[in-house]
């Protein structure tokens, strides 16, 4: 029991009279004509507040009644495909070729592979994760009884497996005739006998029929590393990988499609004419969405790309933009745009606001275009701008459906190119906007694609064939070491699952939901606010954001 003075209680000062009945306080909240903070309206109101963006407000604590772990983050990235997890690596050349956009995929999100390089290295960076995980391999790769050991060494260093089945012509749909594993060639040094001197014989199969958890059964129980299936004949129609059994094991939110169980892909191109023939190499690579790369999407050029993909290729998913208004989000919904990219001037290593004096605060382009978009059932994805986890949520609760981020994954082992020492001792890796000039000159020289010619677009957004004078969008610069994806993006939905938690949500529809009924609200922060919501008054810290 405290030492108390007296009743402590009288010392409140209240003008609306002291209630001592406790549980009366829910009822007596009722008597507020609104909810506590600002419903999304209020808040984006400019007339009020300016146009604001993501450091610009705060999400207001609701109920707890459910553990983190229980937030789902299952969320539509086009009208088609859905994803359990909100994040995209963004297609730039110093972010996502194909080994971010196969660890993107497996962890949950997607990765969108740059095209600035030749049509010929994209569509082979798309085969890559399209070959990565499978449920049957449906295509595998065959050798026939003439192939030497020498030269299944050589597909095995081409494709990154060593596991060939062998059939009578080399073909599938062929008799099989054994199976050659890396164990088989390892350290065979005879390079010019056939693989049939090495390959076993002795094989277990599945019939054509099987179903994939049957298949998978007979894998497990075999404790063989391949299971071909055959037909009726004995001849060959798809293969299986144990690997699979534990990439499957391993990566339980991996972004895959239901029948094939191979990895999601998504691919940028330009809206040119070249960009046809791109797409063309791409689709045939096994492409299923494709994102339409124009910093101002509401063009002549973007509206006829979009009909001619949904025409072409109608299994590709076609996602259009970049857009921040209303209007600009119509035109392309109407040409048949199955996902929206917003934003503006909003990406970290981007001065189109400074130099053309075009774009909008990113929260604010998010919300207009999001709820325009959603009456259609269109998914949009917020892109760039974000810098951490709040800015992901905040992101969200304006209506997109997915963030896509640029410089935050651009530190990670997974993107492309080397790290190195900063002049400050510090180990980075380089980042650069695709409107850079050292991105449009690599683009002009046609630096990375095998022939030497220009056959690059990835900067095409930002410059046209014509153009003597380049007139840069975006800045070339460095970012800090950030470890895997493998450990960075399970913090970033551990955070984001923390953070609806807090917002008394359980899914981001929840979330969307909240926000659109107003019982989900905002505030918005003064400068000193701010101040106050990030550290200050310590001497010294230590800013660690995961372990
Ligand atoms: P291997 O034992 O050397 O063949 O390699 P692993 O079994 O470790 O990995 C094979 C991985 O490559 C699996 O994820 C397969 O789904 C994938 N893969 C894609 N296409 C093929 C193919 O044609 N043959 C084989 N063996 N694997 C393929
Ligand atoms: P679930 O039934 O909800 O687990 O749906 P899934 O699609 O995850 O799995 C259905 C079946 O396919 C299960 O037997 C899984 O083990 C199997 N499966 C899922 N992904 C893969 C994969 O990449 N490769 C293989 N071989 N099997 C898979
Ligand atoms: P970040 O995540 O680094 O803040 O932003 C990434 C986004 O910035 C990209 O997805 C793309 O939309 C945009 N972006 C990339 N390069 C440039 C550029 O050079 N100029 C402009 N304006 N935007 C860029």
């Amino acid at each position: 029991m405290p030492i108390v003075n007296g009743d402590a209680r009288g010392l409140l000062s209240t003008n609306q009279g002291e209630i001592r009945d406790y549980t009366k306080a829910l009822e007596v909240l009722k008597e507020y004509p609104d909810r506590d903070g600002l419903d999304v309206d209020t808040l984006l109101d400019s007339d009020k507040h300016g146009a604001l963006t993501y450091n610009d407000f705060l999400i207001l604590p609701g109920y707890i009644g459910f553990p983190a772990s229980d937030v789902t983050l299952d969320t539509p990235v086009t009208k088609r495909i859905s994803l359990k997890a909100p994040l995209l690596s963004s297609p730039m050349d110093t972010v996502t070729e194909h080994n971010m956009a196969i660890h993107m995929a497996l962890l949950g999100g997607l990765g969108v592979i740059h095209h600035n390089c030749s049509p010929e290295d994209q569509a082979e960076m798309v085969r890559k994760v399209k070959r990565y995980e499978n449920g049957f391999i449906s295509e595998p790769v065959v050798l026939s009884p003439k192939t030497t050991v020498r030269e299944a060494k050589e597909l095995k260093a081409k494709w990154g497996f060593g596991g060939f089945p062998v059939t009578e012509t080399g073909e599938l749909r062929s008799k099989l005739v054994g199976i050659v594993t890396t164990r088989d060639i390892q350290f065979h040094d005879d390079l010019n006998q056939p693989v049939t001197a090495v390959m076993s014989t002795d094989l277990v199969t599945a019939p054509a029929g099987t179903t994939l958890p049957e298949a998978n059964e007979v894998l497990r129980s075999s404790k063989k590393g391949k299971l071909p299936i055959v037909d009726s004949e004995g001849k060959l129609v798809s293969l299986l990988s144990r690997s699979d059994l534990m990439k499957n094991l391993h990566y339980p939110l991996a972004s895959k499609l239901p029948d094939s169980k191979q990895l999601i892909c998504a691919a940028a191109i330009g809206t040119r004419d070249a960009d046809k023939e791109r797409l063309k190499l791409l689709a045939e690579a096994g492409l299923d969405i494709v994102v339409l790369d124009s910093s101002q999407g509401n063009s002549l050029y973007q509206i006829e790309m979009i009909k001619y993909v949904k025409q072409t290729y109608p299994e590709i998913d076609v996602i259009a933009g970049n857009v921040v208004t209303r209007e600009q989000a119509a035109a392309l919904i109407a040409a048949g745009a199955d996902g929206l990219r917003i934003g503006m001037g909003s990406g970290s290593a981007c001065i189109t606001q400074e130099v053309m004096a075009v774009g909008r605060p990113q929260a604010l382009s998010v919300r207009r275009v999001a709820s325009f978009a959603a009456r259609f059932g269109v998914p949009c994805i917020a892109d760039g701008g974000i810098q951490n986890v709040g800015h992901i949520v905040k992101g969200l609760a304006m209506g997109a459906s997915t963030v896509m981020m640029g410089g935050l994954l651009a530190g990670t082992t997974e993107s492309p190119g080397e790290y190195f020492v900063s002049n400050e001792g510090q180990l980075v890796k380089a980042y650069r906007g695709m409107g850079s000039i050292a991105a449009m000159e690599d683009t002009k020289a046609g630096k990375g694609s095998k022939d030497g010619k220009a056959a690059n677009a990835g900067t095409a957004r930002y410059f046209s064939e014509k153009d003597r004078v380049l007139v840069a969008q975006g800045v070339s610069g460095s970012v800090l070491d950030r470890g895997s994806v493998t450990k960075f993006v399970p913090y970033l939905i551990a955070g984001i699952q923390h953070s609806l938690q807090d917002i008394g949500v359980k899914s981001l529809k929840a979330l969307h939901d909240g926000v659109n009924d107003k019982t989900v609200r905002f505030e918005v922060r003064s400068g000193s606010a701010q101040a106050e919501g990030n550290v200050h008054g310590l001497h010294s810290f230590d800013k660690k954001l995961y372990s």
